[in-house]
Formats: structure tokens, sequence, C-alpha cells
């Protein structure tokens, strides 16, 4: 599915981090590249209250 503004994107190659500010319009998957590969959504959900250390 699209992704929805708040969204986090991540690559795994860099670690570089993308937050949608607005959804896409196109009605399609748009996927993000980066590093030449596709970007995939973070978990939306919140981490199990583990602190940075993990
Ligand atoms: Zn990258």
């Amino acid at each position: 599915m699209g992704s929805k503004p708040g969204d986090v994107l991540v690559c795994s190659e860099c670690g570089l981090e993308v937050v949608v500010a607005k959804a896409c319009g196109c009605g399609d998957d748009c996927v993000i590249m980066c590093c030449e590969k596709p970007m995939k959504k973070k978990s939306g959900d919140k981490p199990r209250g583990s602190c940075c250390c993990g």
C-alpha cells in the first residue's frame, strides 16, 4: 500500500530515513529508491518501551 503522512521509510543500505509529509496521490504504490534499492517502511509501531540500548 502507499505511504501515508507520518510514515517513516528507511534505506537498508545507508540507513537514510525519510518521513512522509504528504501522501502520494497517484493511488498506486510509489516506491522511493535509495542506493538503487527500494526503501521500506519502518515499523509503524512504536518500540516496546525499550530503552535506547535495546
Ligand atoms: Zn540509501
